[in-house]
């Protein structure tokens, strides 16, 4: 795999290591794109395309032929307009009064969650003379944002009477796909087949990553994957069919040997129950790297089954006591000196995946990836 391109800070300084894979990110793209069938499929980039950098992610997917990005606020959108004139760039938190200018003037197409922002959407292109597409969103029993089903079949009533605004696409948005036999699943795809289906020269979308995995019911005209293409499982007690995207690995700084009975860390929270080898590394809670998933110590840490771990290659090696801001310290006790020589330790890749560390802390992939700090050297590698 060769490296396509380095940023973030220098290697010879750099504590951690993040490489991601842009072949796995094209692989998994491709296979969600088959997964929905006659649905076109775009990508879910908002929060820098999930803490992965927008514009290396939109590079990749552009050159195998996305051309719709959903993204949440205005400013992600115009970074991938820039560099992408012509794609389709979705403004999935609406627009207030505040933001209607730059996403205008932006092309960015706003996905209107109320009668209020669509009303402002038709004023604004009434007073210019001219109209651009926008998208409706639908609230189908998430309570998180758009229209009631009941007040979209209204507005669609009368739009065709005042061609207020010209939707380009009508979408929803599932509470529980990740968990495919819950009762709303269906009760959602219902409320939303109804809406879909008094639009019927408007596309329509509801999947994101899970739901694409859930059956073609879900699937309509257009389907919105995030968090799969970054590899992250996205459905409960099934083999995660993705690639893994990113490795994180952390430079050891020290080895140290330290007898039985003493403490680590801040606190002393945990006392080692024999003679051991520890490495420290150059990453903490400052880099994203949830302290959560400390050895012992935080609040967390009784309620989620076992501490965070990292590997040397293929050695599993678990975190002691509490992580620090810039520091963690792993257990090597036993690990070979061959493989504590190479002098780094995996935290998320082939060996911890990404869904391992973030249970380990109490919380899931999405906010590990969002998560990913800005003091790792940052590696995107392509064999293409
Ligand atoms: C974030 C988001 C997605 C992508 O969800 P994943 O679970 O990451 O695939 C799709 N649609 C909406 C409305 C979203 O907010």
């Amino acid at each position: 795999m060769k490296p396509v391109e380095k940023s973030g800070v220098d290697s010879r300084l750099a504590g951690g290591r993040l490489t991601i894979d842009l072949d796995a990110l094209v692989a998994n793209y491709q296979a969600l794109k088959k997964m929905s069938g006659n649905a076109r499929c775009a990508a879910v980039v908002k929060a820098n395309a999930y803490g992965l950098g927008a514009d290396k992610v939109v590079e990749a997917l552009w050159g195998v032929g996305c051309d719709t990005y959903f993204v949440a606020l205005p400013q992600e959108g115009f970074a991938i307009k820039r560099l992408y004139p012509k794609a389709t760039v979705f403004v999935l938190n609406g627009l207030h009064a505040q933001s209607i200018d730059s996403i205008a003037e932006g092309n960015l197409v706003p996905v209107l969650a109320s009668i209020e922002q669509i009303e402002l959407w038709a004023r604004y292109w009434q007073k210019r003379g001219s109209r651009r597409p926008c998208a409706i969103q639908v609230d189908t029993g998430m309570n998180r944002l758009g229209l009631s089903v009941e007040e979209t079949i209204a507005f669609r009533a009368r739009n065709l009477k005042e061609h207020l605004v010209t939707p380009m696409l009508i979408m929803s948005h599932l509470a529980c796909a990740d968990e495919p036999s819950h009762p709303l699943n269906a009760q959602q795809l219902e409320s939303f087949q109804k809406v879909a289906s008094v639009f019927d020269d408007v596309e329509s979308s509801l999947a994101n990553s899970s739901a694409i995995q859930s059956g073609d019911d879900y699937l309509f005209d257009l389907t919105r994957p995030g968090i799969a293409l970054y590899g992250g499982d996205s459905i409960e007690d099934v083999v995660n069919p993705m690639r893994p995207v990113i490795t994180l690995e952390a430079r050891i700084v020290q080895i140290r040997d330290v007898p039985k009975g003493e403490t680590v860390s801040y606190g002393a929270t945990q006392t080692l129950e024999r003679d051991s080898r520890i490495a420290t590394v150059s990453v903490g809670y400052a880099d994203g790297y949830p302290r959560a998933g400390s050895g012992a110590g935080v609040a967390l840490r009784n309620a989620v089954d076992s501490a965070a771990h990292g590997s040397i290659q293929g050695h599993k090696v678990p975190l002691l006591g509490r992580m620090t801001m810039d520091l963690s310290m792993f257990d090597v006790t036993g690990v070979p000196d061959e493989a504590l020589a190479r002098g780094w330790i995996e935290l998320i890749g082939r060996d911890i995946l990404l869904d391992d560390a973030a249970r380990a802390a109490g919380t899931i992939g999405y906010e590990l990836l969002t998560s990913l700090g800005h003091r790792y050297e940052r590696i995107y590698v392509s064999n293409g």
